[in-house]
């Protein structure tokens, strides 16, 4: 069976390696955080010392680390991938990132010889640890097909979306939409609560109405109705707010790359922005429920100021 490199095994690289070594792959393992690199070891992975160590006995290169920043330092650090992969090495970038440096790092890897998709996810840890993620890929038809059996292992829903770096824009259209409806979502939990309504009555009946979406089904922002969710643990990230900002951010410049006005998305992006700036970095997006709802005292008026 073939040999994976991961590099970045935070909450989703380690739940994505474990179901590739479920699948049979060998995976080497690598992150700059030794605990993470530990638990894959636990699981029956290896791990390297360094990115040229992982890459340079690998027949595929899978990443997923945070931003454009990181994903050019992994592949094209002096230490990286480009500079220690075998020829013919398949590369594969999960991370979410923005289109240009995304597009950037693909030209690269064509230039150095290496065939390249970007394949952002959606469907967060929960997904990743089942393996129902959905990959959008970018890239040629050729690399698409070269990547769907070892995808598969750990998504149900392929879909080649265009060529290199058209996967990210369309997770970067994904996250705005989901950002924007966790926002809405916790406006409307507000004021049902404040209208006399119990969390378990609005979720019974919106999950069957029009209402309903993703947020409130898997990321359900106040305790109870969905046992699963962050709300039920103090708001531990599944997605991290700052991961949100992030993403609602690149939503805010690709929108300005291409002369498109986001006003209601600019709105949601200014409160992650204002939660990150007071402390709440670290938790779930869905502790926006929180702000929106009074209960942090920061206020969430004029959110932009
Ligand atoms: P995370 O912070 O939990 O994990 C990222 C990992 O990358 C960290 O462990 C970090 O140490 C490692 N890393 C950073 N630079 C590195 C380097 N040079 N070499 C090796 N390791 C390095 O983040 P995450 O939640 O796993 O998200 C990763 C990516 O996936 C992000 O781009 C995010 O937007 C995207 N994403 C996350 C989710 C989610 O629900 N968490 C869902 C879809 C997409």
């Amino acid at each position: 069976m073939s040999t994976i490199a991961f590099i970045g095994l935070g909450n989703m690289g380690y739940p994505m390696s474990k179901n590739l070594l479920k699948a049979g792959y060998n995976v080497i393992g690598f992150d700059l955080v030794a605990e993470n690199c530990n638990r894959l070891v636990s699981v029956g992975g290896q791990t390297a010392a360094s990115i040229a160590d992982a890459v340079a006995v690998a027949d595929i290169v899978i990443s997923m680390v945070p931003t454009g920043k990181h994903v050019r330092a992994v592949y094209e650090g002096p230490d990286g991938v480009l500079q220690h992969a075998r020829p013919g090495t398949l590369l594969i970038d999960s991370s979410t990132i923005d289109v240009e440096n995304s597009r950037a790092v693909s030209q690269a890897a064509e230039a150095a010889g290496f065939v390249m998709v970007d394949a952002p996810v959606s469907g967060a840890v929960p997904a990743a640890e089942a393996g129902t993620l959905v990959f959008m890929v970018g890239g040629t038809k050729e690399a698409f097909d070269r990547v769907v059996p070892t995808l598969t292992c750990m998504g149900t829903s392929l879909v080649h979306v265009g060529a290199a770096g058209c996967g990210q824009a369309m997770k970067i259209c994904n996250n705005m939409m989901a950002g924007m409806s966790m926002v809405a979502l916790s406006e409307a939990l507000t004021l049902a609560e404040r209208l006399g309504l119990d969390y378990q009555t609005v979720y019974d009946v919106v999950t069957k109405g029009s209402g309903n979406c993703w947020a409130l089904q898997a990321y359900c922002p106040v305790p109870g109705p969905v046992p699963a969710s962050p709300a039920n643990r103090d708001y531990a990230a599944g997605f991290s707010m700052a991961m949100m900002l992030k993403d609602m951010l690149l939503s805010q410049s690709a929108a300005a790359d291409v002369s498109t006005s986001t006003p209601t998305a600019a709105s949601a992006a200014a409160l992650y922005q204002k939660a990150v700036d007071n402390g709440y970095a670290a938790k779930d997006f869905s502790f926006i429920f929180n702000l929106v709802s009074g209960r942090t005292g920061v206020s969430n008026e004029n959110a932009s100021d």
